[in-house]
């Protein structure tokens, strides 16, 4: 990320720089991913955070007390004061980031943007309305265009974007250039799922310790929908087949994806390494602070990526891919790694949002 020297900014880009920073509220503020929000958005260039909101049993205490912190980095001291809200519209922000449990996000997140706040969700509720961008937007930036639909849905200027199943931004980064390059037409994925996915306190540690869970609820069925919707036109989802299979393992961040294709046109490996070499953001004019210098990075190493090593890339933003190589089945394979909760979640809606703020959605 080209914002980040010690926490400070170390450049605004452009639709920044010299001007106010937008007010923006955390929903979700003391879970897994509203934690990264808290650490992502200190001393954020463009955003500042005026209020953090979470269910009622943490509403009415200090940040500090109500969120079990679990980063590696510490808590900003701005936060740990800050009085939990509940999650009602009337708050000071213009913008308000989701990490809200899907049990309650849908409804919530609904009541902000008929309130008429830019809602920028990582729950899966609206991910698959036709009218709600499921944006990652080096991918599929053009899906903006569909927020204009939800205008007669919420007149007072509210709308909902969404980013998608963690795992999916790993697939959908990794495939886009080949399927540009060569029409991609039949995808298979195998995941292996880092333990913060499931949130806190999450898998009980006598489950998961020295052991692979090869079963997470609905998740095969979020990267099926979700990245043919991505890969898609705004409104018409790929005609791609994806048969995805998930695991949970033993670690801590990051989610390792491994990915076979069938292209239309024929994708040798060393063609496939240099589409994805010679790959660059659309959006680098943009200036976006939590775009990284490279989103995509390709791997030489025989074992690489690994999540340990791999997860931080471009500060958590960049996806790592490896072992790309023929498949005797489909065509092609490789291998994927994400990091969950930054790439995967607070930090692409992070990103979302100064693509909102660069294009002049947030007024
Ligand atoms: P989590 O750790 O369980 O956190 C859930 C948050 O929702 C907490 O702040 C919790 O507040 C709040 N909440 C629960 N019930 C509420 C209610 N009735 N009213 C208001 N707030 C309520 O979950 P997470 O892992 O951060 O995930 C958050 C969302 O992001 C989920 O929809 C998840 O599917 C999605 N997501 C997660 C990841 C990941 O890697 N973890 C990646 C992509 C997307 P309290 O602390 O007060 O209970």
């Amino acid at each position: 990320m080209r914002r980040r020297e010690g926490g400070r900014s170390a450049r605004a880009g452009r639709g920044g720089a010299g001007i106010d920073p937008t007010p923006v509220a955390v929903l979700g503020a003391t879970g897994a991913v509203g934690q990264r929000f808290v650490a992502l958005l200190d001393g954020h260039p463009w955003f500042r955070v005026a209020a953090l909101c979470a269910s009622d049993r943490s509403a009415g205490r200090p940040y500090a007390e109500a969120a079990r912190w679990c980063l590696d980095v510490p808590m900003p001291e701005w936060a740990r004061a800050m009085e939990v809200r509940s999650c009602d519209p009337g708050l000071p922000a213009r913008l308000a980031f989701s990490g809200l449990d899907a049990a309650v996000a849908g409804e919530i997140e609904t009541r902000f943007a008929a309130s008429g706040y830019a809602v920028v969700s990582n729950a899966r509720n609206h991910r698959m309305d036709p009218k709600v961008p499921l944006l990652v937007p080096e991918v599929n930036h053009r899906h903006l265009d569909l927020i204009a639909a939800q205008r007669r849905r919420f007149p007072r200027g509210g709308f909902i974007v969404t980013n998608p199943n963690c795992s999916t931004v790993g697939l959908v980064m990794a495939v886009a250039p080949i399927h540009v390059a060569f029409g991609v037409r039949r995808i298979v994925v195998a995941t292996l799922q880092a333990v913060s996915g499931a949130g806190y306190p999450g898998v009980a540690a006598l489950d998961i310790l020295d052991n692979v869970i090869p079963h997470i609820d609905g998740e095969e069925e979020k990267i099926e929908a979700e990245s043919r919707k991505i890969l898609g036109a705004a409104g018409r989802p790929a005609a791609i087949p994806v048969s995805a299979h998930c695991h949970r393992v033993h670690v801590s961040d990051g989610h390792t994806v491994a990915i076979s294709v069938r292209t239309a046109r024929p994708a040798t490996p060393a063609a496939a390494i240099a589409i994805l070499r010679g790959w660059r953001s659309p959006l680098a004019a943009l200036g976006l602070p939590s775009l990284p210098e490279r989103p995509l990075v390709v791997r030489d190493e025989p074992d690489r990526p690994q999540p340990r090593h791999d997860r931080m890339a471009g500060g958590g933003m960049t996806v790592s891919v490896g072992r790309i190589r023929r498949c005797p089945v489909l065509g092609l394979k490789m291998v994927a790694l994400v990091h969950n909760t930054i790439r995967g979640a607070a930090g692409l809606a992070i990103l979302n949002a100064e693509l909102l703020r660069a294009k002049g959605l947030l007024g």
